[in-house]
This record gives C-alpha cells, structure tokens and sequence, in this order.
C-alpha cells in the first residue's frame, strides 16, 4: 500500500508520520518512509535547491517533478514491488496545491506532467492534515528558521489549502481529511481507526 501525508506548512503532519508507522510496523507490515521533494539522494539535492532558491515557477514544478521520477524509480516502486507499505511525507496533491494552487500555475500543466511521470500510480491513501492559516502560521512561528515557502504570505498559503480540500473533494475514495486543530491523542484515535480499514 501507497500512503501519503498531505497539508500546508504548520499542518502538523509530520508529528503524526512516526505515528502512523509504527502503528503499522505494530502489524508486522514492512514500513519505508520517505518524504518529498527528497526521499534518494538525488532528490535531497534538489530539495536544498527548490527551498531556497528563486527561480521561476515552471522551472520549480519541473525540478519537484524531477525529483519525484526519481523517488518513484528508486524508492516507492521497488518497495511495493516488493510487497512493503510506502508511506510517504507529500507526493504528486504537493504540485497541485503549492505550484497549482499556492503559485497559480494551470492545472493541464501539472496534469500533463503527472501524466508523464507517473500514469499508473496513485496513493491507496492521503491523509489531509487541516488546519486554519492562523494555527499553522503560529506553529511554524514557534517552531524554525522558515524555508522560502514558509516566508510566502497568507494569500499564498490560503490558495494553497484550497487547492487541497479541492483535491480531497475530487478523489473522495481515496482522501481523508483530519482536522488537525484537534488535539494530538484525538488525532491518534482517528488514525488508529482510519488504519483498521485498510
Ligand atoms: O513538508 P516539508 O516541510 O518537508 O516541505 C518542504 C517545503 O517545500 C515546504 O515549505 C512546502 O511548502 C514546499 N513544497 C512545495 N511544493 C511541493 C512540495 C513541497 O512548495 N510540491
């Protein structure tokens, strides 16, 4: 199985990926977790480049999705192949909400490129992390020194987590959206019983 994590900067997801995994590996699943932009080594270079450097809009959806052919060839197919779970910190909604929605760039472009770099695969699961722009904002605030995503204003961000509830809506079967205002225990428990079904 494919699980993705999804949500704007401050969402909390990452918090709740260590959960997760070790809930699974609890069930004797074999668990690889990786994260994008990232997940090879190759990637983790692009990823020091996409967080702080300018460059033009294009020019970033086609690095991340660089960066991503080459997570898919090294990393998440191999693992699934091999019968393991792949979760993973982003994957292809990150292009559409950020380049797609946060930077405005069309959606036939970012589709044409998924179509390119991955046709066939898609998550079995991507969990939403949800928050208002208030609460992720006072989170990162709290928490460390701000890549160039986190420095974009709230417009940017609310664009972002649009495009996101926008992504939910349209793939339904296989999105779950976690308020992730709610306290992190409550959160545990949600996952727990989202995990059971799948
Ligand atoms: O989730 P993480 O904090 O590792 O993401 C790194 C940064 O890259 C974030 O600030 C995120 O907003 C940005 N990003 C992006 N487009 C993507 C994936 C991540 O702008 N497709």
């Amino acid at each position: 199985k494919f699980i993705t994590f999804e949500g704007i900067d401050g969402a909390g997801k990452s918090t709740h990926i260590a959960f997760v995994s070790e809930l699974l590996r609890a069930r004797d699943i074999d668990v690889v977790m990786t994260r994008e932009p990232g997940g090879t080594t190759l990637g983790e270079k692009l990823r020091e480049i996409l967080l702080h450097e300018r460059m033009h809009l294009e020019t970033e959806a086609l690095l991340m999705f660089a960066a991503r052919r080459e997570h898919i060839a090294q990393i998440i197919e191999p693992a699934l192949a091999a019968g393991k779970w792949v979760i993973s910190d982003r994957f292809t909604d990150a292009s559409f909400a950020y380049q797609g929605g946060g930077r405005k760039l069309p959606i036939e472009k970012l589709e044409a490129l998924e179509a390119w770099v991955h046709p066939h695969l898609q998550p079995d699961l991507t969990l939403l992390f949800d928050v208002p722009l208030e609460v992720a904002r006072a989170r990162l605030d709290a928490a460390r020194e701000p890549d160039k995503f986190e420095q974009e204003k709230a417009e940017f961000f609310a664009a972002t987590r649009a495009a996101y509830l926008g992504r939910a809506r349209q793939f339904p079967e296989r999105f779950r959206i976690i308020d992730s205002t709610k306290s992190i225990p409550d959160i545990q428990n949600q996952l727990k019983e989202l995990l059971v079904s799948i």
